[in-house]
């Protein structure tokens, strides 16, 4: 099971939100409404267990802000899910689709519930009676669900099931990362990997490095493995991988297919053996140009911030830089893409899909990967050109674009406050 942030995410999301307030000036009545969602919804949800008796357990969704559009965020089962986790984590939302420009607020959910060991038919009850109990305030004119950790694409189509039989017909809108046949979008899988590439190559010729650059990356998921591909086919030179066993080094670039294949034989990318086995720690001090986390939060903290090589961090992963990390980083001359852009290739194609669910259209995969490109290039010049004129580091300026988006839609929603109370 995915492990979840040990950060108090709600503080984070606060710190996050009063930071880009201060350097955006915005009003103290725009912050206060920045800092608190505008719905949180705790939900009870009785099921059937396996043994024969009824259970409960508690869920949770949070619309933090639907200004620029409906409320957008996946749903994560986890023992330690809390509501004020789920409302930082929707906060962290509303600014990462108003950095992407996607017309779509920030939302999250969550069940407190430990899936492991479950039966299918329990998660099944859990999920359909969590889609019952929050159905009254989604919808993809309102709220968007999608997946996150420990919960995938058997859940939405479940969740988009229930739903459609609540409002009395077929609605795959209101969730996505559904399966094909339930109206998901093609190009999904790949979608995180694809746009952390497009950044990645973007900053690097900002950077002015080498067409073949050396490229370390750890983590040989969903993100890594794709995005290792992608990123050799583009012509950069993959020296390191790693996964949780270990790592593999070879200073003129490893063959990623026979890694893949060795991983998927026996279980890990160390079993290849035309290279040097490194541990995690040594991966990320690489002599590299590039390099990119892409497996868990928080792996690069002080110390390995010292020893990083690379002149640039892409960050495919969620938090994988300390704020410690960070300063050590800026302090040494490396560039840092922040999460909140180069991993946001998941939520533009989710947005993608809910797209194509309302008007009825399926899109090829070429045309998903090129609108997906546009989208990643479009937001990377707008902060790349911000982060300059502003003079900020690349995060700062991330969260401040974010949030004087989601600012400015909430302040011409609301309007000016009038200026005199009305007479009694
Ligand atoms: P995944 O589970 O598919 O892959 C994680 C990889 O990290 C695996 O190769 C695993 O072996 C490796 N790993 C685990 N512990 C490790 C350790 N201690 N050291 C080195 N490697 C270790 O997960 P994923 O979907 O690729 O996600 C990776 C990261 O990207 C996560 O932070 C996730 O939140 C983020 N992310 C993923 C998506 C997506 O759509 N998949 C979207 C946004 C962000």
């Amino acid at each position: 099971m995915s492990d979840l942030p040990h950060r108090d995410l709600h503080a984070v999301a606060l710190e996050t939100i009063d930071a880009a307030a201060e350097l955006l000036g915005l009003e103290p009545w725009l912050a206060a409404t920045l800092r608190r969602p505008e719905r949180a919804v705790t939900v009870e949800i009785p099921y059937l267990a396996a043994d024969g008796t009824v259970r409960s357990v508690r869920g949770y969704r949070v619309q933090h802000s639907t200004a620029r559009g409906p409320a957008k965020g996946g749903i994560r089962f986890h023992p330690d899910v809390t509501i004020e986790e789920v409302t930082g984590l929707a906060t962290l939302m509303s600014i990462k689709t108003a950095l992407l420009d996607l017309p779509l607020g920030g939302g999250k959910g969550g069940v407190t519930v430990d899936p492991r060991g479950m039966t299918d038919a329990e998660v099944e009850a859990i999920t359909r009676g969590y889609a019952r109990a929050i159905a009254g305030v989604i919808g993809p004119d309102v709220d968007v669900p999608a997946p996150d950790v420990n919960t995938g694409t058997r859940h939405m189509d479940w969740i988009a099931d229930e739903y459609g039989h609540l409002v009395g017909s077929p609605t795959p809108a209101v969730v996505t990362g559904k399966s094909l046949a339930a109206g998901g979008s093609l190009g999904r899988d790949t979608a995180t990997a694809a746009g952390c590439r497009t950044v990645t190559l973007r900053a690097a010729k900002q950077l002015g490095l080498a067409a073949d650059a050396r490229v370390a990356i750890q983590g040989f998921g969903n993100a890594g493995a794709h995005l290792a591909r992608m990123l050799a086919a583009d012509g950069l030179r993959v020296v390191a991988v790693s996964d949780s066993r270990g790592g593999v080094h070879r200073p003129d670039g490893l063959d990623l297919a026979a890694v893949a294949e060795a991983k998927r034989v026996h279980g890990s990318v160390t079993a290849f053996p035309d290279a040097d086995v490194v541990t995690n720690e040594e991966l990320l001090a690489v002599d590299c140009e590039i390099l990119v986390p892409a497996a868990l939060e928080g792996a690069i903290a002080e110390r390995e911030a010292t020893k990083v090589r690379a002149r640039l961090v892409a960050e495919a992963a969620n938090g994988p830089c300390t704020p410690e990390a960070d300063l050590v980083l800026a302090e040494r001359d490396v560039v840092v893409l922040p999460d909140v852009l180069a991993s946001a290739g998941g939520v533009t194609v989710s947005c993608f899909e809910w797209q194509q669910n309302r008007d009825g259209s399926t899109w090829s995969e070429a045309r998903v990967a090129a609108e997906l490109d546009r989208r990643m290039q479009g937001a990377f010049d707008a902060l790349w050109d911000y982060a300059a004129a502003q003079r900020l580091p690349l995060r700062l300026a991330a969260v401040a674009l974010g949030v004087q988006r989601v600012a400015e839609a909430t302040r011409q929603r609301h309007a000016a406050p009038t200026a005199a109370p009305l007479a009694s």
